[in-house]
């Protein structure tokens, strides 16, 4: 069994590779800049294989092997063809398809895998392929991981979707911006990069400060890997902060209905009725170099007038992101649901100041103070449900997500009743400030049950 998932896993990335490439390449043909065109496609198919390997949690001895795979990709496009007729029976993604029915939701990396492994066999049009793609974009909004995010847009771009592909993940041909730290140098040498960092070259889309902190990114003896993570591309404060987000991220400056808002009055009436049937289930939490989360397993659900939205994950802002009258409090948790649509529904709870918090102890107690993948603590168990005051009394607006990209159309509880944390408690989270500022209101209603 064990080895099936290997071979599906690494047929995956290779796989994620390939149609990318084969893409690419097919477009390439056309064109007379075919050369130029076919480094574009390496590095495009290298992204792709950056994303499906996040999908290889699991199997960190896989990752060597992989790397001998990808090292002949690089230079040589055309098999991807091969790769592709060798594929197409479909058998694997039978296999795939077999793996992940088990699961309930599927990671955005999973996803790109899913959506590449089909578009490889049964063709660019198919529409499970672009909705598997359409899904990784949605679940890559939560977070930051702009590789996953690329290979999303850079598919739905290739099969004619109407999607707009940010500018870092565009092969840097078609940047053109000057680089901090000097040459963008892809299309000139590949041999100067050999193997190291093909496959993400950050330098190239002009952070400086790339490297230092994608460096967190790595696992023992995946060195490859953590050159390809992406650069931190926004922040908190200075050069990528809120007020540049807009940037980047039109959302975020264009946006008419942005979170998180100042709460207050007068408020509308409101009529819809939320409650909570959160689990217990095996802690999973990571350190995303923006905020502490917790991945929840499938089974808790929030219920907004009966309809049910499963929730995904929670995190943390200092202080809180949305102020109450003017006033912040020392943290809130964002607890992000989601709905059978796609609709999202975010459960905000304030932290006051006071006496410790026992399931904040936990979590602190085996949160990662690194930026890096998410860990599994041995027989840790955790109830999000712990983390909830009695009473369910709220406020509620239209929002959107409080981090780039910033989509809009997500529905914000903010319970009234806040629950305590203690000032230690408050200190040890390992993010100083993490909280965007509150944005226009705009004429949106916030209604108070
Ligand atoms: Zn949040």
């Amino acid at each position: 069994m064990k080895r099936t998932i290997v071979e599906v896993l690494l047929a995956l990335a290779l796989i994620g590779a390939g149609v990318f490439g084969w893409m690419s390449w097919k477009t390439a043909q056309a064109a007379k800049g075919q050369v130029t065109e076919l480094q574009a496609a390496a590095e495009e198919a290298a992204k792709a294989v950056t994303a499906s390997k996040a999908a290889i949690t699991a199997a960190e001895e896989q990752t060597a092997a992989l790397e001998e795979q990808l090292g002949p990709l690089q230079n040589k496009v055309k098999e991807l063809d091969a790769i592709k007729g060798a594929m197409s029976s479909g058998t694997t993604l039978a296999d795939l398809e077999a793996a992940y029915k088990t699961q309930k939701t599927l990671s955005a990396e999973r996803q790109v895998g899913l959506g590449a492994l089909r578009m490889l066999t049964k063709g660019g049009d198919d529409p499970a392929a672009l909705e598997a793609f359409r899904a990784a974009l949605q679940l890559t909004d939560l977070g930051s991981r702009k590789n996953t995010m690329c290979a999303a847009q850079t598919a739905l771009a290739a099969a004619g979707e109407k999607v707009t592909v940010m500018s870092e993940c565009l092969p840097q041909a078609a940047q053109g911006a000057p680089d901090a730290q000097g040459k963008p140098d892809a299309q000139g040498k590949p041999d100067a990069h050999a193997k190291d960092d093909k496959a993400a070259k950050p330098d190239a889309q002009g952070k400086p400060d790339a490297h230092g902190k994608d460096d967190k990114h790595a696992k023992p003896g995946d060195k490859k890997g953590a050159a390809a993570h992406a650069a931190p591309h926004w922040s908190y404060a200075g050069e990528m902060g809120p007020d540049r987000w807009g940037k980047e991220f039109p959302t975020c400056a264009k946006g008419k209905t942005q979170s998180p808002l100042d709460i207050v009055g007068p408020f509308v009436k409101a009529r819809t009725s939320l409650s909570a049937e959160y689990k217990e289930g095996p802690l999973k939490i990571l350190n995303n170099g923006h905020t502490i989360q917790v991945n929840v397993p499938p089974g808790s659900k929030l219920r907004v007038d009966a309809k049910p939205y499963d929730l995904l994950q929670f995190h943390f802002h200092r202080p809180s992101e949305e102020k109450i009258e003017g006033k912040p409090m020392s943290m809130v948790a964002h607890f992000v649901h989601k709905g059978a649509d796609g609709k999202l529904v975010v459960l905000g709870v304030l932290l006051k100041e006071g006496n410790e918090n026992p399931g904040i102890k936990t979590l602190w107690a085996n949160m990662p103070l690194e930026e890096g993948p998410e860990v599994a603590p041995d027989g840790v168990k955790f109830n999000p449900g712990s983390l909830l005051p009695r009473e369910f009394d709220f406020f509620s607006y239209e929002g959107s997500l409080t981090t780039p990209p910033c989509t809009e159309g997500v529905t914000f509880f903010i319970l009234k009743s806040t629950v305590n944390v203690a000032a230690a408690q408050v200190t040890q989270f390992p993010f100083k400030i993490n909280a965007r500022p509150v944005q226009a209101r705009n004429g949106r209603d916030i209604t108070m049950n």
